[in-house]
């Protein structure tokens, strides 16, 4: 899929890896819309993008809102051709502990956000898709999802979180396989521990010692290397059903 004028959908597009993303996405000849709640965060790169972008403010978990960011590309744009989901929330919580037992509904708007947000804006981006005329190569669209290795290796705090990731690891070869017949690839991302504002929250010391704990490069990963990895998957038509991890080969202790 040629990224110069095609048409792509960012979720979490104001922030962090979904904003490179974005960003990239703009700089290849592509028009992006951000697709985020938090919408100062949203207008303010969309005025920076400029005509290439515009914002629509959405929460991925909404399905009326969700539809309005798919339209959003059609309408303000012509057509669809990819998106990026990089909508989501890790917050931390310990299953039994001083606050009392890991509350329900915070594991449930976990899942809610990572994993059914994730599989409610891929069906409408492949609903529109699926009728869109067919690039040179048969090809009608690009899905790319963003897990994490959370989902292979969570650690303690991460009952909610690394559940979530693990479902979108799970749709990833089930939903690539269903749409194939339309052309249309869905990929994964499982990020290691990169350099957004998820986590720039931490302390720096346990920053760098994070960043200390990947064999190699030995710090944290940076947004643009995800926004690199997401322009191969969208450019290399062979790739399909896969989930790659981009995290330094980290494996964390229990
Ligand atoms: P971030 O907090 O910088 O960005 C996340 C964005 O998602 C924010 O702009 C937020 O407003 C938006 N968002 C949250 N809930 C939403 C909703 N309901 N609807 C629409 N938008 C919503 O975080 P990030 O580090 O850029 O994370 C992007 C993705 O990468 C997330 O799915 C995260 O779980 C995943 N990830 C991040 C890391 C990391 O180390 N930063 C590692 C592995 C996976």
């Amino acid at each position: 899929m040629q990224i110069e004028n095609g048409v792509f959908v960012v979720t979490g597009g104001g922030s962090g890896l979904g904003a490179a993303s974005a960003r990239m996405l703009v700089e290849a000849g592509g028009r992006v819309v951000l697709a985020d709640v938090n919408a100062q965060a949203g207008e303010a790169l969309a005025a920076e993008l400029g005509a290439a972008a515009c914002f629509v403010r959405t929460d991925v978990t909404d399905a009326d809102s969700a539809k309005a960011a798919i339209d959003a590309a059609v309408q303000r744009f012509g057509k669809l051709n990819g998106l990026v989901s990089c909508a989501g929330v890790a917050p931390a919580e310990k299953v039994v502990g001083r606050e009392g037992p890991h509350r329900l509904e915070s594991f449930a708007r976990t899942v809610s956000i990572n994993l059914i947000g994730t599989f409610n804006m891929l069906r409408l981006a492949a609903d529109v898709m699926s009728k869109a005329e067919p690039d040179a190569g048969g090809e009608r669209g690009v899905i790319v999802n963003t897990a994490s290795v959370a989902a292979f290796d969570g650690q303690v705090g991460q009952a909610g979180y690394a559940s979530s990731k693990a479902g979108v690891v799970g749709l990833t070869l089930p939903v690539a396989r269903e749409l194939s017949r339309f052309g249309i690839r869905v990929m994964t991302i499982a990020p290691g521990i990169m350099e957004t504002p998820m986590l720039m929250g931490m302390p720096q010391e346990v920053q760098d010692s994070l960043g200390k704990m990947v064999p190699f490069p030995s710090r944290l990963g940076k947004p643009a290397e995800f926004a690199a990895l997401v322009r191969h998957i969208v450019e290399n038509a062979y790739l399909n059903g896969e989930v790659i991890r981009l995290d330094g080969a980290i494996r964390m202790a229990a």
